[in-house]
């Protein structure tokens, strides 16, 4: 027995035997009973939708109200030999035929043949042809015969996942109803009918947690709680969930949005190695984290519907408040991050590793916002690589959101500028977004040429390290240079001379204030990975 097949029991044992317990697909429903009361059935219908939507079930109701032996209305009785038939899929005239491995002509040319000859038991033979989009041309041509004149006592349900492979003069023939993908609070709702009849001790979180791990399909929905179920001795929790599907709780991907709210890239390694280690598989937490920030979008975009974001009541709080510390922009920065890492693609690196660098990269996204990437100094890899040497985990959200911590990290991690605290580079640092957002008045172009700029001092020059040759070149010209300096002046009351170098490639042994290069030195010490070309831009 397959995987899958071990946990259908729960999905069968529970699986709606009337319409009126078909979750979320109340339009379909509607429609049917209205037909079966006004004995208008159709001869042929399509029920399109993905997997796990219910179109099997919905056809074995439909069957069940044709031939019930009380005859046909809205509900079928489940009392009657022929609905029980139905129930045990024994009934006769219930004929369900996958077309993935009956495709053939011949298969078709029988199928023709049989469906002439009067139902032996019921009213009408149904038969139900599961992924019909499957079925060869030339076994489609032979069955549309059939279709165009079917005989009266026969009712053809043409299941399929994907209506658009069904040729257009099939559907043409056919009543076409769409089941949609099921909503979350349906999911939830199913799951805790389910698992309360089962009498089991469960927590509401671990049923959101389940179903959104389902992808919209109530049938994985409830086979991963069969899973659970069987798993589980005592309650049903999100951390018993979390070791037995290795999936990440929302918990454990807020404390990771955290360390990147506060740009913080020590802290995002650590979380990360934290919750690989604990179980979770890199690429599914990497996915939860962009859902988690996709979410975060929509809070903060005043979109705060638990169907469309999947979270319970109180995750959803900790959101809002956790949306308060990022602007729009940036988290939209962090999710084109956190989907993409193409450096990591390029390089063949291990999931683990690419997501280490998505977190980094958003991590430097905000700190660069907050107050100047420059000094933003990765956790040092011993204290990665012992789980005991970890810091205090960060607060789950500030009620406030006054302050951005990743400015606090600038300052406190540059240890170049600590013997001149008062200096005009820290006043900069400490406000790096009021310097980018005077440039941006002054030229929105050049303002992106500080991203991932550094501040440094030479004597008595400020200097500002850019990342291309191009944008020194750009910002050198003796007018931009003054108006440079005119910025800084009015910033910080003081006039000092200004000049753009380009930021120097990194050495190893330099490296503790780089986080581009932590990160490889990272991915040698951890995979054993070779440095074959250095493709940073110079
Ligand atoms: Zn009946």
């Amino acid at each position: 027995m397959t995987e899958e097949g071990q946990f259908r029991a729960l999905y069968n044992k529970y699986r709606p035997q009337r319409f009126a317990e078909v979750v979320g697909q109340r339009h379909i429903v509607r429609i049917l009973q209205n037909a079966l009361a006004h004995n208008r059935v159709s001869h042929a219908y399509m029920f399109s939708g993905d997997r796990g939507t219910g179109k099997t079930t919905v056809a074995r109701i439909l069957a069940k109200a044709v031939n019930c032996l009380e005859g046909v209305q809205p509900e079928p009785c489940n009392r009657c030999d022929n609905c029980l038939g139905v129930g045990r899929e024994s009934f006769l005239d219930l004929i369900e035929i996958d077309a993935a491995s009956n495709t053939s002509v011949d298969d078709v040319r029988a199928l023709r043949e049989a469906v002439r000859y009067r139902p032996g038991v019921g009213r009408y033979k149904v038969y139900l042809i599961d992924e019909v989009h499957q079925l060869s041309r030339a076994a489609y041509n032979a069955f549309l015969k059939t279709l165009e004149e079917p005989p009266e006592h026969a009712i053809f349900v043409l299941a399929t996942t994907d209506a658009h492979r069904v040729l257009p003069t099939v559907r043409s023939r056919c009543q076409h109803l769409r089941f949609r993908k099921h909503t979350h609070a349906d999911t939830v709702e199913e799951l805790s009918r389910i698992a309360t009849g089962e009498g089991a001790a469960f927590n509401k979180g671990s049923l959101h947690m389940i179903a959104r791990n389902s992808d919209g399909s109530l049938r994985d929905a409830i086979g991963l709680l069969d899973q659970a179920l069987s798993y589980a001795d005592e309650e049903l929790t999100e951390s018993l969930l979390r070791e037995m599907l290795g999936i990440t709780g929302v918990e454990a991907v807020a404390r990771l949005t955290e360390a990147i709210a506060a740009g913080a890239p020590g802290q995002a390694l650590m979380l990360v190695g934290e919750s690989v280690q604990d179980g979770s598989s890199p690429a599914t937490l990497r996915q939860e984290l962009v859902d988690y920030f996709r979410g975060l979008l929509l809070v903060k975009t005043g979109l705060r519907d638990q169907d469309v974001l999947q979270y319970s009541e109180a995750e959803l709080e900790d959101m809002q408040r956790q949306a308060e510390r990022f602007r729009i922009g940036q988290i939209v920065e962090c999710i084109e991050i956190l989907a993409e890492s193409s450096v990591a693609r390029r390089s063949g690196f291990s999931p683990q590793l690419d997501l280490e660098l998505a977190s980094v990269q958003a991590c430097l996204a905000m700190a660069a916002d907050a107050g100047g990437v420059a000094s933003t100094r990765p956790a040092a890899p011993a204290q990665y690589a012992s789980r005991d040497a970890k810091p205090a985990p960060p607060p789950r959200a500030k009620a406030d959101g006054s302050e951005t911590q990743g400015a606090a990290t600038a300052r406190d991690t540059d240890a170049d500028s600590k013997a001149v605290p008062d200096d005009i580079t820290e006043a900069l640092r400490a406000d790096f977004q009021a310097f980018t957002a005077a440039v941006k008045e002054w030229h929105p172009i050049y303002a992106t040429f500080f991203e991932e700029s550094r501040l440094s001092r030479d004597g008595e020059l400020l200097v500002f390290e850019l990342t291309k040759p191009g944008y020194v070149d750009a910002l050198s010209k003796p007018d931009n240079r003054a108006r440079l300096r005119d910025i800084v002046a009015d910033l910080t009351g003081q006039s000092v001379g200004v000049e753009c170098r380009l930021r120097p490639a990194e050495s190893m042994d330099r490296s503790g204030l780089d986080t581009d290069n932590y990160v490889t030195m990272h991915a040698v010490k951890m995979y054993g990975a070779e440095i074959i070309e250095d493709n940073r831009p110079q």
